[in-house]
Formats: structure tokens, sequence, C-alpha cells
């Protein structure tokens, strides 16, 4: 083995390893074994498909919250003679991410999870591969500040957000909060599965429905968050606080082709997009590879046969989550954090039956309008906004049947 040429590998940790993010991650990596090795795989309770990652990429580390499911995968792995060290519980991702054969952290849980181990992985200096909105929404300028201070290279895998890092000048440094020339930002949004419904149609559709996006295959809770529009909200928030510019200078425009990515706006008029196919491989493997570029196993795009791109001020009547983000980002402090919270249990909620999809909404706007702000400037003032948002949306949901119209009685 040629030991110096080995060394120059970046070794790679995956939290989310089983989710969409992570299997498009791996496929990525699997094109360049030359360059990445995987060192840690980490995820919550699947057993069989941690595992199938493991023969496959032979991880050091491997990682499943759930201790049951992680005692299963030990025994498992070591029957196939895999020498790779399982470990388990949350405390495992903390660890994990601040390890020192780390290099990048692919932070790719969902929801409020994956916090703690994002905020390690900045702490400690790594380069964050930032997938996991929610915990950038949560914890703000804490998340910014450790980024900071660790020393961290943070870069964006949210479409959106990535195609708006290639668009700002490429100046050397990741983000740049004092950056010159940029007048506004343009989130582009597909508009969801349900662009065109009415008010009265969204009273009744499924979570199969909500979960059945035309343009990407995504996990559950963002596939939601895309048809309430919940995740444009999430990401103006998310942009903000990246690009270091007020709510005021963030618009969204919906675009159903979902091609363009993203724009950025410049003094002088000019308006940079960055476009593609809508596939996910593209901004991980800029992730990854930044500054450089390798190839993603991404089609080429065919303008000709996408034929034209169209663009439409999104509806804010039909999807009151998106006036309530801009608002929480606009108040700031805790409500982008209670925002998250109860959200996440809004969503839980409408993908096991027990709210309709327009309560979604309500439900969030119930929970900021009874908040109070608070400080958030350390870990426990999040962990406790994030707390208390969830026990109060938890009682609203016990207290009030909400309909599927999301009517309360
Ligand atoms: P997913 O549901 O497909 O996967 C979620 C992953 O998180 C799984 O590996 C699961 O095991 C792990 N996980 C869940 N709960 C956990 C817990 N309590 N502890 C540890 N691990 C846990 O989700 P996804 O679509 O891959 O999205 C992951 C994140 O990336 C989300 O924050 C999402 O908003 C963001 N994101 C996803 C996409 C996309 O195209 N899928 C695009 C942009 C941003
Ligand atoms: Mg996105």
């Amino acid at each position: 083995m040629n030991v110096s040429h080995e060394v120059a590998k970046q070794g790679v940790a995956i939290f989310g390893a089983t989710g969409s993010i992570g299997v498009n991650t791996l496929d990525v990596i699997a094109r360049h074994p030359d360059q990445f090795k995987v060192v840690a795989l980490a995820a919550h309770r699947n057993v069989s498909q941690l595992k199938a990652q493991c023969v496959q990429f032979k991880p050091t580390f491997a990682a499943l919250v759930d201790p049951t499911a992680a005692r299963q995968l030990k025994e498992e792995l070591a029957g196939l003679g895999l020498s790779t060290q399982v470990l388990s519980g949350a405390a495992a991702l903390d660890e994990l991410a601040g390890h020192p054969d780390v290099d990048c952290v692919m932070a790719a849980i969902v929801g409020a999870a994956g916090l703690s181990s994002t905020l390690t992985a900045a702490r400690c200096g790594k380069r964050v591969l930032l997938a996991n909105k929610e915990s950038l929404v949560m914890s703000g300028d804490l998340f910014m500040q450790a980024v900071h201070e660790g020393g961290a290279q943070l870069i964006p895998i949210d479409s959106e957000h990535n195609a708006i890092f290639q668009c700002l000048p490429a100046d050397g440094k990741p983000i740049d909060h004092s950056r010159k020339g940029v007048k506004r930002l343009l989130l582009t949004a597909s508009g969801g599965p349900f662009l065109r419904k009415s008010v009265a149609e969204l009273g009744a559709v499924t979570p199969d429905e909500a979960c059945a996006h035309p343009r990407w295959k995504m996990g559950r809770k963002i596939s939601v968050d895309s048809a309430t529009m919940m995740n444009k909200g999430l990401e103006l928030i998310e942009a903000s606080l990246l690009f270091g510019l007020p709510a005021s200078k963030i618009d969204v425009v919906v675009h159903p082709q979902s091609i363009v990515h993203s724009m950025v706006e410049y003094l002088d008029g000019s308006v940079l997009a960055q476009l593609g196919n809508p596939d996910m491989r593209t901004p991980i493997a800029y992730g990854l590879s930044w500054p450089d570029r390798v190839s993603a196993g991404v089609e080429s795009l065919d303008l000709v046969r996408a034929g034209s791109l169209e663009f439409e001020a999104p509806d804010e009547t039909r999807f009151p989550c998106l006036r309530l983000a801009r608002q929480a980002a606009e108040a700031g402090r805790s409500y982008p954090a209670v925002l998250n919270a109860a959200n996440e249990i809004a969503v839980d909620a409408f993908l096991n039956g027990r709210l309709g999809f327009m309560g979604i909404a309500s439900l969030v706007e119930k929970i900021l309008g009874v908040h109070t702000a608070s400080q958030v400037e350390t870990l426990e003032q999040v962990m406790a906004v994030d707390l208390w948002a969830r026990s109060e949306a938890e009682r609203e949901l016990g207290r009030v049947r909400i309909t599927a119209c999301g009517a309360a009685v």
C-alpha cells in the first residue's frame, strides 16, 4: 500500500448514512475511492442498511443511536469478520464528529437530532457539509460562532444554498459575512406536489401524496416540508444565517422545473444562477471536493429537452408556512427554534394521521403566537426553547382536535 497516497485521502463521516442524502453521498464517494475514505457511518436504527454499507465501505466506525439496533449490528458485522467498531447512543455521534481521523462531516441527520453532532464538528474545525438545515435554524448565531471559533469550513449542501455558494465570489472563503456587492438572494422553490391545489383540496391530502415530490426524491420529513413550503421558510432562515443577509434581502421565487437552483443578484444588476438537473449528488460532490470539482454521476443538463423555465411568485395564503418562517426570521432570537420544533411535531403528527395538512401551519402559528422571546446564546438555552415548543405543540395536539382541513374543533 502506498502510504503517502493513503494520507492524502479525505476521511469522511456520514451522519444520517441510511437516508436519502447519506445514500447519495456514498454514491459520490464510491466513484472516487482514491480521494475519499469512509471513516464513520451513523444512523438511527436501520441495521440491514447500515450493515450493507459497512460491507461495501468498510468504515473504521459505525454507530446506531438505538442501542438494541447497535447490538444487533455489532453481532452481524462480527459474524462477517468485519473489523468495524460499532458504537451506540447519541453521545457516539459527538465522539465521531470530533474524531481526529475525520476531516469532513456530512451532517445529514433529519431534524433537531442532528444538532449536537453538527455543532461538535463545527467546534472541532472539520469541513462541515450541512444538509441538516434544522440544526442551523434552531441554533442560529451560536452555530455560526462555533464555525468561526472552531475554524471549520462550512459548505451548504441544500441545493439552493450550494447554488448561492457557487454564485458568490470564489475568494477562497466558503462563507464571508462581509461580502460586498450582493444586492439580494433569490431562493428558488419547486412549489412541491401541491403547487396548483386549492385550500379546500389541500385539506384532504394524504401523507403519501405529500411525500410524492414531482422533482426530488427525499426523506418523508423534508418532503412534507416541501409540500407545505415550510422547507423554503427554513431555507430562508438558513440563507440569512449562512450568508449574513437579513430576510428582507432574500426573495423566494417558485420555479417548478427545479433547474435553476438559486441566484445571487449584485448591485450592478448582474444575476448569477447555478443550473443543473435536480440531483443532490451535484451539491454533495461540490461539498466533498471544494474548491475542486469531481464527477458525480449526474446526467448532463439538456436545456432543449427542458424546453422552458418558468418563474412565479409564491402564494402565502395557500402556503402560510412561508409567511410564518419569514416572520420568525425577522423576529429572530428564539423564534426560529420555536418554528422548527413546532413544525417537527406538526409534521410528525401529520405523517401519523393525527393532524390534517393545513393543521401543520395552524399548529406552528399557534405555538409562535404564545411564545415569549428569549435569548438562545448557549446550547442549553436552545435545547430549552426546543423542548418548550415541542411540549406546547404536543399539549395543543392533545387539547384541540384539529380536523383534516386544519380547523380546530
Ligand atoms: P431521511 O429521512 O431520508 O434520512 C434521515 C437520516 O437521519 C437517516 O439516516 C436516519 O437514520 C437518521 N436519523 C433520523 N433520526 C435520527 C436520530 N434521532 N439520531 C440519529 N440519526 C437519525 O432524510 P433526508 O432526506 O436524507 O434528509 C436529511 C437532512 O438533509 C434533513 O435535514 C433534510 O432537510 C436535509 N436535506 C435533504 C435533501 C434531500 O434531497 N433529501 C435536500 C436538502 C436538505
Ligand atoms: Mg433545498
